[in-house]
């Protein structure tokens, strides 16, 4: 397994047992011993090792806050190094509560995990003589030394400096007599310095400095290991600061490794909520805060605000300058939450006129018109072997008025699955067809295009279909070189109507006499860069893109705002929810034994595992994968059944001809990985056993389930866990009884977070959203309303005060379109 994927994997469960470090048996310092060298062999950047490295070996020592606040940064920095790694899914949970605070203060451990990553500077300022853009050498007091050392960190510029924002605040704002301190509570204390003294451990290896700070209220100890310059710096009768959490030693109330400033220095480290920034080898805490306190005051001012004065006002937001000073700075809780907000509003704002701006190119473009003839019409959809449903004549209805409205459609179809998506596009293409003009679809797979194939045969070229049958083709990676010949000759002549086929299809020599129309099946498989290939292969079509993947509808606008939504939220009629059960992993002979019956009565399996393999990795025996289970599976269990076995690490053509053979008949059951997903129609097939299902979200278990019951029949699915844990138990039960995937997805979303809802591939767009919580529903309406507002003043994006903007948003796609392609 992918070192990557095997880390990601034991901070989450470290994440889901509450950072207890047993995740791994003996602890995630047992990890030393292979994680660095395998991330060696990976070639992984060397800091990025040691970085590793150190977490290892410091883990075990944290209490949990600490711990799941270092594996949230050090998988930022992860992420920020490998952007293919996967995003943290499941919403930070903190463990121990602070001690009740009197104070109104929020809070405090969710906004300190949740701190962003290491800087990103914008890149959409004109390069102009600002210096904003000079190297942070320029800066007094930065030597190559530390610019090497900050330049790990992303920062070179001082702008980037600036977007350098600290990985969580800690709050010693409080000031306390030292008489009235209590256990585990952060807090500053002022006071003078009674006695200081360096002392050794009794082998001599460890030194630590230990002081006795008074306030006339009451003396406390105070101790530093391995700083043994303090006891240079700090003398005794010296009046200090001293901040930190209070602990224990042998009874009494101590403070151990506090932050401390002489008093007659401006606050920085203490009496204040204090920034803590990432760090790497060479920068320490202090140093970056002694510069950013430099740095910040001078050049925020100087970065110019990409919103314009109109938004700032109408959503009363803070400026920039403000903005980044308070990130840096903060003079309290709710300042800060004032700045985060609206860098969150900024974020949602920009990326929602990214994509507008991009619809409005397409609706300047014009398109041909396709007017429909209603008798016609009528006579085709009582040619199909079913009536449509309300939610399929509706969309049918919208994306016929975009035929006819002189400019191009860019339409998002969503349906759960199994709502009948097909059957649209397919009346679609009739109508374009049928005005002598070509049309063109494309799926992520092999045997979807094949699938997609058949059933555009059956209902377009049937006997009494409006096409001859040589008039739709399939074109995927395995069609024969003779037969692509003819494909390629037969679009060019435009004796071929309809192509469907795989990404095949946006390769250099397919070309077309009149491609009017494109439609992409399962759209989150392929990335705008795709999308946009394919319509360069007309003038101008229409676009018809589906998706099963059940977005939550204000997500859905915000994640697809350059589209027109149709959604299909009804079923077809005669179907029979697929009966859920949630079993526990002794009631396994159970479910085996329903597969049986199934069989017996002529119908097919699936089995699911989470994982390919994973024996190999003793930290996750517990959790059966599908390589290791398969030999026990046919010799063991159905020794007398067919088997067949399907994951992601076989090859394209491997894995079309075992879902070829299994949808054929010739396995009874199919064991799989989760690769199974995407839109494939095995109809005789009643029966979806997922192992290990806690490792899956809801909303992806629906769309398994959807797998089964497509052929009318009575399906089962049945969920084994491979703990027992009553908290996922719970969630889990939420399958047996919801069988809407929009209402799954959101719940989903509500328990895990916007995780992959949000993927570049999906958006097109390399940002990540930093700071917006994606369940901030208002605020993401309040960043969409304000985006129409700004085309509704300038539809053109031609004014002054908008050009920062425009910048702004024209990186933003030069980057998303280079990353995705
Ligand atoms: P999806 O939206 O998941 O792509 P499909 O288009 O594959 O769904 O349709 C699923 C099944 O439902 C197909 O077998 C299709 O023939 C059938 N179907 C589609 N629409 C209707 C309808 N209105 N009435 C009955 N069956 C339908
Ligand atoms: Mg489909």
């Amino acid at each position: 397994m992918d070192p990557l994927e095997m880390m990601y994997r034991v901070l989450t469960l470290e994440e889901e047992r509450g950072w207890d470090n047993r995740a791994v048996m003996g602890g995630l310092e047992r990890m030393l011993a292979r994680w660095p060298a395998q991330a060696r062999q990976q070639g992984w950047p060397e800091p990025l090792v040691r970085r590793l490295e150190d977490f290892l070996r410091t883990y075990p020592h944290w209490p949990p806050e600490e711990r799941a606040r270092a594996a949230h940064a050090l998988w930022e920095e992860i992420r920020q190094a490998f952007p293919h790694a996967p995003a943290w899914q499941a919403r930070p949970k903190p463990r121990t509560p602070e001690p009740a605070r009197t104070e109104k203060t929020p809070p405090e451990p969710q906004r300190a995990v949740r701190g962003p990553a290491p800087a990103r500077a914008p890149e959409w300022l004109p390069r102009g003589p600002t210096g904003l853009y000079a190297p942070v050498t320029a800066l007094q007091f930065v030597g190559r030394r530390r610019a090497s050392a900050l330049a790990r960190l992303n920062v070179e510029t001082v702008l980037d400096l600036l977007y350098l924002f600290p990985r969580r605040y800690d709050d010693y704002s409080r000031l306390k007599p030292i008489r009235h301190l209590r256990y585990g509570e952060e807090v500053t204390v002022l006071g003078v310095v009674k006695h200081i003294d360096v002392r050794e451990s009794r082998n001599g290896r460890l030194k630590r400095v230990e002081a006795l700070v008074s306030d006339g209220s009451a003396t406390i100890q105070v101790t530093w290991f391995n700083q043994t310059w303090i006891a240079q710096k700090l003398k005794e009768g010296q009046a200090v600061a001293l901040a930190g959490k209070v602990d224990r030693y042998l009874g009494r109330l101590v403070l151990n490794n506090p932050e401390w400033e002489p008093l007659e220095e401006e606050y920085l480290h203490t009496n204040r909520i204090v920034p803590v920034y990432p760090l790497t080898r060479n920068l320490t805490q202090r140093w970056m805060r002694r510069l950013m306190r430099r740095v910040v005051p001078m050049w925020a001012k100087k970065v110019p605000d990409p919103l314009p004065a109109w938004v700032r006002e109408q959503a009363q937001l803070p400026d920039l300058a403000w903005t980044l000073q308070q990130m840096h700075f903060p003079d309290d809780w709710e300042a800060l939450e004032r700045a985060r907000n609206r860098l969150a509003l900024e974020e949602v704002f920009m990326f929602q006129v990214a994509l507008l701006a991009m619809r409005e190119q397409y609706r300047k473009a014009g398109a041909r018109v396709f007017p429909v003839d209603p008798a016609w019409l009528e006579v085709r959809l009582a040619r199909l072997p079913f009536t449509l449903t309300g939610a399929q004549r509706r969309a049918l209805e919208h994306i016929l008025q975009d035929l006819t409205s002189g400019r191009p459609m860019n339409r998002l179809l969503q349906g759960d699955v199994g709502s009948g998506k097909t059957v649209v596009a397919a009346l679609a293409m009739a109508v374009v067809t049928h005005h002598g003009a070509q049309a063109a679809m494309m799926a992520p797979t092999a045997i979807l295009a094949e699938q997609h194939y058949r059933t555009l045969q059956k209902l377009l070229a049937g006997p009494e279909g409006p096409l001859p049958p040589e008039a739709i083709a399939l074109l995927t990676a395995g069609t024969s070189t003779a037969a692509r010949r003819e494909i390629l000759q037969g679009l060019e002549t435009g004796r071929i109507k309809i192509l469907v086929g795989t990404h095949a299809l946006i390769e250099a020599p397919v070309r077309f006499q009149d491609l009017q129309l494109v439609v992409i099946d399962e759209q989150h498989r392929f990335g705008v860069r795709q999308r946009a290939r394919l319509r360069q292969k007309g003038e101008n079509p229409h676009l018809l893109v589906m998706t099963a993947t059940p977005i939550p509808r204000t997500l859905a606008l915000t994640v697809y705002a350059d589209l027109d939504l149709s959604v299909l939220d009804e079923m077809p009629p005669g179907r029979k929810p697929v009966q859920t059960f949630l079993l526990t992993p002794v009631e396994r002979e159970r479910a085996y034994a329903l597969i049986r019956r199934e069989v017996e009565k002529g119908h097919q399996a699936f089995i699911i595992f989470p994982y390919i393999r994973t024996s190999e990795h003793e930290d996750f025996a517990h959790v059966p994968a599908a390589l290791d289970m398969f030999p026990f599976l046919v010799e063991e269990v159905f020794p007398d059944l067919r088997l067949g076995l399907l994951h992601g690490q076989m090859r394209p053509e491997e894995k079309d001809e075992v879902m070829a053979r299994f949808r054929d008949g010739e396995f009874h059951i199919l064991v799989s990985t989760p690769v199974v997903e995407v839109g494939v129609d095995v109809p005789n097939a009643t029966v979806m056993l997922i192992e290990g299902a806690e490792r899956f979200g809801l909303a992806q278990l629906h769309q398994l389930r959807g797998r089964v019951g497509r052929g009318g029949q009575q399906a089962y699915c049945l969920l084994i866990p491979s703990t027992e844990a009553a908290a996922e138990r719970e969630r889990l039960q939420a399958l047996t009884q919801i069988h809407d995937g929009f209402r799954l997805a959101e719940l989903d979303l509500r328990q895990r977070g916007p995780g992959e809802f949000l993927g570049t591939r999906q958006a097109g767009f390399s940002t990540q959203m930093r700071f917006l919580d994606m369940l901030n529903i208002p605020l993401i309406e309040q960043g969409r309303t304000l985006a129409q507002e700004l085309f509704r003043r300038d539809p053109t994006l031609q004014q002054p005060e908008h050009q920062h903007l425009v910048h702004y948003v024209q990186r933003l796609w030069q980057k998303g379109e280079a990353e995705v392609s």
